[in-house]
């Protein structure tokens, strides 16, 4: 009973990003290619990418790059408060993170 208890168990768990360490389907996050153990969902590769972008972009000063890093930085406040999880604002503030440059 126990071990059938076990192998439910495994089958309802689903994968978690990690970066994030929320939840997804597994056709939601994107695998790393030489360790595909490690799997990050949408709004977090798109993090990623922007802070691929700022080190890219560092010193830079034009409007595209200030605006950049500081919609970087604000989305770094707003992940250390956990807005993202609180109930209404959570999904309008992951809509907004999907249109942002
Ligand atoms: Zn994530």
């Amino acid at each position: 009973m126990a071990a059938a208890a076990a192998v439910e168990h495994e089958q309802v768990e689903r994968p978690t990003c990690w970066c994030c360490g929320n939840t997804f389907d597994e056709q939601e996050l994107s695998r790393l290619g030489s360790h595909t153990e490690v799997g990050v969902c949408e709004g977090c590769a798109r993090w990623l990418a922007r802070r691929a972008r700022s080190s890219a972009e560092k010193g830079a000063h034009n409007p595209g790059a200030v605006m950049r890093r500081a919609t970087l930085a604000a989305r770094g406040r707003v992940m250390r408060a956990g807005l993202q999880d609180w109930p209404v604002l959570g999904p309008l503030l992951r809509r907004l993170n999907r249109h942002l440059p």
